[in-house]
């Protein structure tokens, strides 16, 4: 099936679609949710593997190729590698990828390679294991860092990322270790500014460290050299120029991308959100369970995707966060 592409109303091709399988989350990062968790959506509000699949097939009709699950942390979702073949096996798309928390990793890692899934972003913050405790409200290093050994024992999984989130007054001292991380492993860590998702609300613009200080930082002792910019990436990526290792850096806030922004995001209750700061939502839940075919949803995506945000206000006056944090949107 071959759809007209899907556009928004300032010309931009959609090509990337995020996927929230879950709200829930076995950790608790200070910089996306409270430390006694959030109200967890009810099992009947959230999509079923049918639901996405169904979603899915029809977004990648209209154009979208590149598929990314996300959450909540996906791996708590109840057979979630079998919703990876479901959706690797829709055609035309390309690729699909998971960001995740690697706690779950060392049990899962073998059967989502198997799956089809074909990129993995880990997410850690620190490289010690009491400063990792203090961001992720979570004593688990040595097992994240288990499940990414195991990730990377094997070769389809490469290459693989390691994200970072990136916080005044935290990250400075984890800054050089994780250059040397970069250099030793075959792992591309790439720092994220923090953004005002969390769902604390404490979010203030001194707290972001940008990805210029750090970059800065590092080249200051390990020299960078940049590399060329893929069309719509998000990362401005840097190779070390002695050749050892790669490191990127997403700067949502300091340096906005949103010029080149191709993706769109479905929440695990089956919201469309067509920026990460979206305060509209457009909900294909319901249509979708009331019966709705094929080229009625089509028709709501496309007067959704349309009035696509041109911009994120992040630091003008008169900014507004969402309602939902990170974990509730799908970061
Ligand atoms: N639980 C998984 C994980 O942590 O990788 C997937 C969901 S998490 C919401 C996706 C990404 O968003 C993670 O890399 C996380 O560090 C990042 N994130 C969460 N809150 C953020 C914030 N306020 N600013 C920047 N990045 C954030
Ligand atoms: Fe969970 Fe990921 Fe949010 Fe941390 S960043 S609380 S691991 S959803």
């Amino acid at each position: 099936m071959e759809l007209e592409p899907l556009r928004d109303g300032h010309g931009r091709l959609i090509g990337d679609l995020r996927v929230s399988v879950t709200d829930r989350c076995n950790f608790r990062c200070q910089y996306c949710m409270p430390a006694e968790g959030l109200p967890w959506l009810e099992r009947r509000e959230i999509l079923s593997f049918e639901e996405i699949a169904r979603l899915v097939a029809l977004f990648s009709a209209m154009g979208v190729r590149d598929l990314r699950l996300t959450g909540g942390e996906p791996l708590v979702r109840r057979g979630f590698p079998q919703l990876v073949r479901m959706l690797s096996d829709i055609e035309d798309v390309a690729e699909v990828s998971v960001t995740t928390n690697g706690f779950l990793l060392e049990r899962d890692a073998a059967a989502l390679v198997q799956a089809g899934m074909s990129r993995f972003n880990v997410s850690i913050d620190s490289l010690q294991g009491d400063r990792f405790y203090e961001l992720t409200r979570r004593d688990a290093l040595p097992q994240v860092l288990r499940g990414l050994e195991v990730l990377a024992s094997f070769p389809e999984a490469h290459p693989i990322k390691v994200n970072a989130v990136a916080i005044r007054e935290f990250t400075e001292e984890e800054v050089l270790p994780f250059a040397e991380f970069a250099r030793r492993t075959p792992y591309e860590v790439r720092f994220i500014e923090y953004m005002p998702l969390d769902a604390d609300h404490a979010w203030t613009p001194e707290q972001v460290l940008t990805g210029e200080e750090i970059r800065a930082a590092i080249t200051a002792v390990y020299p960078l050299e940049p590399e060329p910019r893929e069309p719509h990436a998000t990362a401005r990526v840097y190779r070390f120029a002695d050749g050892h290792g790669r490191i990127g850096f997403i700067n949502p806030v300091s340096e906005p991308f949103c010029g080149d922004c191709n993706r769109i995001r479905l929440t695990a209750d089956g919201r469309l959100r067509t920026c990460l700061f979206s305060l509209n939502e457009t909900d294909l839940r319901e249509p979708l369970r009331a019966g709705a075919d094929d080229s009625e949803l089509e028709q709501i995506i496309r007067d959704a995707v349309w009035r696509k945000e041109l911009k994120h206000h992040v630091g003008e006056p008169g900014f507004i966060q969402p309602a939902r944090s990170m974990s509730a949107i799908g970061g």
